[in-house]
């Protein structure tokens, strides 16, 4: 929001602070240095020309009309200009050099830094250099990670128009909720057997796949896209290799690329994201990363890994600041995410591996249970679904050795398992 714009004519100033993305992670890192009591400068650079918001609401609340784009802010506009946070919106960070501790911006100035943390998230994975998908550049066609993409999605949730959505991941099932409410008529397309399957497993995923058939969503499960094309009599054409559906609108929601470029150009250690230890700093130590972008060494499960959630954007984003800050703190916590759609609500927490053994404790088709998942006879995730206030205790049962029939039994009270 400041006016002010460094050159790198700061070099020998007291630099502070350079945070690159202007999303959830990023204004979790700004606010926490300030309410930590960091007195240096703190520059925030955003892509976007927007004060930083929560991503969740865009496939739920603000499709469907109940929470408009000005609550989606985690802190208001005068809260950056009030700790004097250095917000420079619709400005890009084009390179860094790590040597010379600068940054260089779309605006052809640099800022220089004594900390940097990339925060550079994520966008929607589309076709060219992402995946072999053709069409996904016509005009109708849409993805989803920012309040525009919403907004332009939303304008197509008309009653009674046709919304094919590629993809059954999260944010296309919750789509596919939010237009079905809206009236749309919904197709869903996936190559996988059930939705969510990858990351949930098949009882959850049959059971949200019912959930979105009894809504009237329209599952094409099992059916790849090999395109989409524009008929000058028909509108958009989605090719599956047993024919086309004509389409007035195209969600393409097949997953999230990691924004590394910046990263890998600098020369930091990039796998999935950007490598970091426990404290968020890279292979270079004057360089932290958080949020979507970060493959972040976690202590509590002894490996690196990278989450693509809400509550992991908001936790890293104040930890990079602890560590900024010279606290003592680690990247410790299991990851955690919800979801909404129609009338399911659930919540995750854990380290769910591909083979684990889905327990579900309660009544699926009453729609309030949980899925308790074990490796070994040891809990590793579990997931509350319409039944609320037990997650904190969930979380605390991850590491415990306990047996497929005790977690069954229901006249067994789950706070004393
Ligand atoms: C539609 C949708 C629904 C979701 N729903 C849920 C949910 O229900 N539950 C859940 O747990 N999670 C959900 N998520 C995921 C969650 O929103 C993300 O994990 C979170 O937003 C990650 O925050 P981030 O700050 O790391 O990255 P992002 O939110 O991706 O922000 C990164 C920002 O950096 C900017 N940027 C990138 N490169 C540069 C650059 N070079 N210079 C300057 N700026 C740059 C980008 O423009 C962007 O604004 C959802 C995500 C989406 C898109």
């Amino acid at each position: 929001m400041s006016e002010t714009s460094s050159t790198p004519s700061d070099a020998g100033k007291d630099l502070g602070t350079v945070v690159i993305g202007g999303g959830l992670a990023a204004a979790h890192c700004v606010h926490e240095l300030r309410e930590g009591g960091y007195t240096k400068p703190v520059t925030l650079i955003a892509s976007e020309n927007q004060i930083p918001y929560e991503r969740p609401p865009l496939s739920k609340e603000f499709l469907q009309g109940s929470k408009p784009a000005q609550d989606l802010e985690p802190f208001p506009a005068s809260w950056y200009s009030k700790t004097d946070v250095d917000l420079r919106l619709g400005i890009t960070a084009e390179s860094i050099d790590p040597e010379a501790k600068t940054v260089t911006l779309s605006d052809k100035s640099s800022v220089g830094y004594e900390n940097l943390v990339i925060a550079t998230g994520c966008r929607s994975r589309v076709g060219g250099r992402d995946s072999n998908m053709t069409g996904w550049d016509l005009p109708g066609v849409h993805t989803l990670r920012s309040l525009e993409d919403a907004k332009a999605i939303k304008e197509q949730l008309v009653s009674g128009r046709h919304l094919v959505i590629i993809g059954a991941g999260w944010i296309g099932m919750e789509v596919g909720a939010s237009a079905r409410n809206a009236g749309v008529e919904v197709t869903v397309l996936t190559p996988d057997e059930v939705p969510l399957a990858t990351v949930m497993g098949k009882d959850f995923g049959s059971h949200v796949a019912q959930l979105h058939i009894a809504n009237g969503v329209r599952c094409h499960f099992g059916t790849g896209v090999t395109g989409i094309a524009s008929d000058p009599n028909k509108g958009l054409m989605v090719q599956t290799a047993t024919g086309a559906i004509a389409a007035d609108a195209v969600l393409l929601a097949i997953g999230a690329v990691p924004n590394n470029e910046l990263a890998v150009a600098a020369g930091l250690e990039v796998g999935s994201g950007v490598v970091t230890d426990e404290h968020l700093r890279s292979s270079d130590k004057s360089i932290l990363a958080i949020g979507d972008i970060a493959e972040a060494y976690n202590t509590t499960l002894d490996r690196t890994m990278r989450v693509e959630h809400w509550d992991n954007a908001i936790r890293q984003g104040k930890l990079a600041a602890a560590t900024i800050l010279g606290r003592e703190e680690s990247y410790d916590w299991l990851p955690y995410f919800f979801t909404d759609q129609f009338d399911l609500g659930m919540e995750y927490v854990g380290d769910r591996g591909a083979n684990d053994e889905a327990v579900v404790r309660g009544n699926m088709e009453k729609g309030e249970f949980i899925i308790f998942w074990l490796r070994k006879g040891v809990i590793s995730a579990a997931m509350n679904v319409n039944i609320w206030d037990v997650n904190d205790h969930l979380r605390s049962m991850v590491g415990k050795t306990i047996t497929v029939a005790e977690l069954e039994d229901t006249s067994n009270d789950l706070m004393e398992l």
